[in-house]
């Protein structure tokens, strides 16, 4: 597997000839889509177009500066396992949750929403730096934070150390989510954000709030090699010698298991 070059990470997202907002196709207009100044990710015929996309935009739109991309700073032995550490911590809950939802998951009456689990959810407090971002614009058709801003800064962080190169993730292993990333093909549609495997590589702490959301969502797919591996079934489920090596192989399955539970809840 070849390693990104530069030139490749630094290359735009590929404008489509369809404008986003109304559909018109630049094509058959011989027109030239305005792109996203921001994220370089969305494309418009016009600038009301622009304007009408920019309230769903907002919450997908996070800064590509294309020049300055790279992969994040290998981290080493010592930084590696203590942000590891800091995963498994947050795996457990994760964990915990998706095993009180699995036994309740039978009765008819159950709301996820209602689960004494949440409440580890709602308190699980980051260690820094990871601590450090906020968000106050989440998502539109998405009014009350009381689960979600977690869930974002939860998705963030594992997207962190995912993304983040050390002795156990190899710049190649990421290079190889970036370009699945890169090919991946969602839906346009209102609520979804575009993703651009570069960017979610080389810069996996600076998203949006859309982009989090989707990936809460999305990651688990992206990921299952790591906990299929080793299965004696192909496309079973992997045997764990522990709970905490379980915990952690599924961290990104529960996540999105618990983001379809709690993220639409209001
Ligand atoms: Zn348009
Ligand atoms: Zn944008």
């Amino acid at each position: 597997m070849s390693v990104s070059s530069k030139e490749e990470l630094n290359q735009l997202p590929a404008a489509p000839s369809i404008c986003f907002e109304c559909m018109r196709d630049s094509e058959d207009d011989s027109l030239k889509l305005l792109r996203c100044t921001t994220c370089k990710n969305e494309f418009y015929c016009s600038v009301a177009c622009q304007r009408k996309a920019w309230k769903q935009h907002k919450h997908n739109c996070s800064l590509l500066p294309i020049k300055e991309l790279e992969y994040p700073e290998v981290l080493d032995a010592t930084k590696a396992q203590e942000m590891a550490s800091e995963v498994q911590r947050v795996a457990d809950v994760l964990y915990k949750w998706e095993l009180a939802s699995q036994a309740k998951r039978d009765d008819k009456d159950f709301d996820p929403a209602e689960m004494n689990e949440n409440e580890d959810i709602l308190n699980l407090k980051l260690q820094p730096p990871y601590d450090q971002a906020s968000y106050t614009r989440l998502p539109s058709g998405h009014q009350t934070h009381k689960y979600r801003t977690n869930i974002m800064l939860i998705s963030r962080f594992l997207t962190i150390q995912f993304m983040t190169p050390s002795p156990s993730r190899t710049v190649e292993a990421i290079d190889a989510v970036q370009r699945s990333f890169a090919d991946l093909a969602m839906p346009r549609g209102a609520d979804y954000a575009q993703v651009w495997g570069p960017k979610i590589a080389c810069r996996p702490g600076d998203l949006s709030p859309g982009e989090y959301a989707l990936l809460a969502s999305i990651w688990n797919i992206m990921t299952v090699d790591e906990w299929s591996v080793g299965s004696a079934e192909p496309g079973g489920e992997r045997q764990f010698a522990t709970v905490e090596e379980k915990a952690f192989a599924m961290r990104f399955v529960n996540l999105g298991l618990m983001y379809n539970a709690l993220w639409d809840v209001e």
